[in-house]
């Protein structure tokens, strides 16, 4: 078995030679070779040259139909016209003022007009920002400092919100290398799905703030269940707790709205970014003006939450993200991308019966996750919740041999998916969806052949 696993890694080295030598040049500077955790991929991982619409180019001059579209963040695909151009003109004109910009005011503009909690915007520069400032301000107006997140759900890397956002999840023993007992203390987490939980976590430690992803930890990898939102949004009210949506993969991906305008529930503040920016750095928190007047000088709260940083509402950021919330305002790219998923959700899992494969692919609205080692009924749908929905069947660690078999045979294919998930743009096409199909046929005949299925 050993010796065919070498035959998937044997294909990826043949093909990504020159990736192969930029990863060893880029160890030298470096911790892993990487700057995102999620790129580590052994033996290797591919080094893209340009990218355009739904495809990248590797370095070997390879073409690879992209499903991390940005870590999210191109809803409208790679280098779509008018957002380039938007920021081509604004870099001609300057890329920071330090100062006011009438272009950040349009920005946050069309932030308001979409998003329905958005009464007040400020920009940060990433959605980790945005969320850290965002329990800041509940704590600072709240006067409490406990904050309950879901087991499973992502925020962003910061302190505050890191722990319990990885599996495998073991709540006797919260705790994350490097940050300090007393802050993890703070935290509560709590199951997804399980308003009971809630309510106890809120009775038991009343908290200044719930926040969560609205379609779901890890984008969805769990996905919430329209009802428990309704649910959670009437506890928070009850119990006078703030509620946080984290949209900063779902906002302007699965309705221009976000999760909150797809299903009609206001939370009270909103983290942004990714798509918010049109690809470029950018995140935002948006909410209730009495809330948000905690940054304001004067305010009713007599302390001020302090809040520089250097890059907010920079006009690049702002231009490219004008340019593509204007576009996709209409609702006809988020539903693109939400149809297209749907399919191709569909058609792997039919491929996945066909070849007797026991996985299945599953998801929401453009989010695509194939669960390996699935043994369950698959009905072949677009739209069914595997495992009955339960977090730790659906969101566990695989092997790591099979983990980055799968995706560089799927790379060698010329497919490039982001972990065990994948999202599309609105510039993906059927003909992109049936050669994804075909290539994770010849990648699970690969994984077969080197006995890893
Ligand atoms: N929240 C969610 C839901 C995310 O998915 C991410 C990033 N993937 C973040 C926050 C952090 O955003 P950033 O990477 O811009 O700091």
């Amino acid at each position: 078995m050993a010796t065919n696993h070498l035959t998937v890694e044997a294909a990826y080295r043949d093909k990504f030679p020159q990736s192969a030598s930029l990863y060893e040049r880029g160890k030298t500077v470096f911790p892993s070779g990487i700057t995102h955790d999620a790129r580590y991929l052994l033996p290797f991982p591919v080094f893209v040259k340009e990218a355009h619409g739904s495809r990248k180019t590797s370095v070997e001059g390879h073409s690879i139909i992209d499903y991390w579209v940005g870590h999210g963040a191109l809803l409208l695909g790679h280098g779509r016209r008018e957002v380039v151009e938007a920021v081509q003109q604004q870099m001609a004109r300057g890329t920071h003022f330090s100062a006011n910009h009438e272009l950040e005011i349009e920005w946050g503009e069309r932030v308001k007009r979409l998003v329905p909690s958005a009464e007040r915007v400020r920009f940060t520069s990433s959605g980790t920002e945005a969320t850290l400032m965002a329990v800041r301000v509940a704590r600072l107006v709240t006067n409490r400092t406990k904050v309950v997140k879901l087991i499973g759900h992502f925020h962003g890397w910061h302190d505050q919100l890191v722990l319990a956002a990885y599996a495998p999840y073991t709540p006797d023993d919260w705790s994350m290398p490097g940050v300090s007992p007393g802050v993890v203390s703070d935290l509560v987490a709590v199951p997804p799905n399980d308003l009971k939980a809630i309510e106890q976590a809120f009775q038991e430690h009343r908290p200044a703030c719930c926040i969560l992803e609205p379609t779901g930890g890890h984008w969805g990898l769990v996905p919430v269940q329209g009802e428990y939102l309704r649910g959670l949004r009437e506890l928070c009210t009850r119990y006078d707790v703030l509620l946080i949506f984290d949209e900063v993969i779902s906002g302007f991906r699965v309705h221009p709205g976000g999760a909150q305008g797809h299903y009609g529930i206001t939370p009270d503040m909103t983290t942004m970014a990714k798509i918010l920016a049109g690809g470029l750095p950018g995140g935002a928190l948006a909410g209730r003006r009495d809330l948000l007047e905690a940054i304001e000088f004067g305010n009713q709260y007599g302390k001020k939450m302090k809040h520089p940083g250097t890059f907010n509402g920079n006009p690049l950021s702002a231009a490219a993200g004008c340019a593509a919330l204007d576009l996709l305002a209409d609702g006809v790219a988020c539903q693109q991308a939400n149809r297209l998923t749907g399919k191709l959700r569909q058609q792997l899992n039919a491929l996945f019966v066909r070849k007797s494969v026991p996985w299945i692919a599953y998801g929401e609205f453009s989010m695509c996750h194939i669960l390996p080692g699935y043994t369950g009924h698959n009905p072949v749908s677009a739209d069914f919740i595997p495992c009955d929905g339960d977090y730790r069947k659906l969101d566990r660690e695989q092997p790591a041999a099979l983990k980055f078999a799968f995706r560089s045979a799927l790379l060698t294919c010329g497919v490039d998916w982001f972990g065990w998930s994948g999202m599309t743009s609105s510039a993906h096409t059927e003909d992109d969806l049936e050669e994804t199909v075909a290539a994770f046929d010849r990648m699970l005949s690969m994984l077969q052949a080197d006995g890893l299925i």
